[in-house]
């Protein structure tokens, strides 16, 4: 298999943050998964069969990822490639490996004729990762498509395939991220596109297009929105999202609505209501806020950017302290949407205390 030593990961994560890892695998089959050393998901936990296994952490282009810290643990990165059309009287059953590019496939069924995953264009990242935390945008989600997700567990070192109704897909959310989190890795994804289509303008940016234009139409407006409000990682280093939209009560919500009658909300099929993040922090006036070398975008308050920093905990300073003005705010506690990675693998940051003087964050 192939693999590397000392690799440096800056170029493989969209913050470009300056981190390295002592390993790296780049298994490609399932006999080269196979023969991946004995690794836990994290060092620090007493749960793990094994005291002497490193941890590890599942990478696929990192733009979801924020490393923490200068070194990362050993990290995986799958490279299974290919896909695959198979054509059926009323659908098309398209089958992808986990390291194929996102917004390439999203393109590549376009031009076969194949439509539905025009709403989600332009969004970074592998196949492999889109399953994990249900990707979405305009009005549409990964789950909306998906057949079946194929899974190498690594207790069992076979692979297993998954249904749409076992991935438990939920608004960023599936079983990945929960009951199989860190026990395997995706390999292959297949979708299902039903050849009767319907373009999905609901979404608000797309409600202009008229009703009868092609997914092509479709996907040149979504690409002409989020190259608008999203800066390119290119550019300017960020992970999309970095808090998730919260969920609040009803009763939280109606207290909300009183004391701030023009806040955005979206009812939830569960009672719940979901607030928009980016209003929140906007409304503590951190739209375009800058620290140092990191700051919060101008066109999206909830995109935090990378001017220039090497450090992973820069970036982390700088959420608690939007975390903290939202609490003060809002008493709404915001939630990182993007995974954050140490040498020990990844940890969930409870960033809530210490934030104040920004920068300071001593007490992780
Ligand atoms: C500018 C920008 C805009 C974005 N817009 C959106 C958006 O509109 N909607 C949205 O949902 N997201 C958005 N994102 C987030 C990001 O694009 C998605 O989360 C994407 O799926 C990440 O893919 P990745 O390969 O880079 O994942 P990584 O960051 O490498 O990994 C993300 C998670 O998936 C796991 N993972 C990766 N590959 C595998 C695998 N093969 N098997 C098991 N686990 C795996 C990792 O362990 C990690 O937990 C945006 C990001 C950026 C930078």
């Amino acid at each position: 298999m192939h693999s590397n030593r000392n690799y440096s990961l800056q170029s493989s994560n969209s913050f470009n943050i300056k981190a390295s890892c002592s390993h790296i695998y780049f298994p490609s089959t399932l006999a080269e998964l196979q023969q991946l050393p004995e690794l836990t998901a994290d060092k620090t936990s007493s749960n793990t069969s094994d005291n002497n296994a490193d941890s590890f952490y599942i990478l696929g282009e990192g733009s979801n990822t924020l490393f923490v810290e200068s070194q990362a643990p050993i990290i995986i990165q799958p490279k299974f490639t290919g896909i695959d059309i198979d054509e059926q009287d009323d659908h098309f059953v398209v089958t992808v490996g986990a390291a194929e590019n996102w917004h390439k496939l999203v393109c590549f069924c376009l031009a076969q004729g194949i439509y539905g995953l025009e709403n989600l264009a332009l969004i970074p990242g592998s196949v492999g990762a889109a399953p994990v935390q249900n990707i979405g945008a305009y009005g549409v989600e990964f789950a909306d498509f998906c057949q079946q997700v194929q899974w190498y567990e690594f207790a069992s070192k076979t692979l297993h395939s998954l249904t749409k109704q076992d991935c438990r897909f939920a608004y960023r959310d599936s079983i990945f991220k929960q009951a199989h989190y860190n026990k395997g890795l995706i390999t292959q994804v297949t979708f299902n596109f039903p050849k009767a289509w319907q373009a999905n303008l609901t979404y608000a940016g797309l409600d202009t297009l008229a009703q009868n234009s092609t997914a092509l139409e479709v996907m040149t407006q979504v690409i002409a929105l989020r190259s608008r409000k999203l800066p390119d990682p290119k550019q300017l280093p960020n992970a999309g999202s970095f808090f998730k939209n919260p969920l609040v009560n009803q009763k939280v919500f109606a207290q909300l609505q009183q004391q701030y009658p023009k806040i955005p909300h979206y009812p939830q099929a569960n009672g719940e209501v979901k607030l928009a993040a980016g209003w929140l922090i906007e409304q503590t006036g951190l739209k375009g806020f800058r620290h140092e070398a990191v700051g919060v975008h101008q066109q999206q308050a909830l995109v935090l950017v990378n001017y220039g920093s090497d450090f992973g905990s820069d970036i982390i300073s700088l959420a608690k302290y939007i975390q903290r003005q939202v609490v003060d705010k809002f008493s709404v506690l915001l939630t990182p949407e993007v995974r954050m990675v140490t040498q020990q693998g990844e940890r969930s940051f409870s960033l809530l205390p210490d934030v104040n003087p920004i920068g300071d964050n001593s007490n992780d």
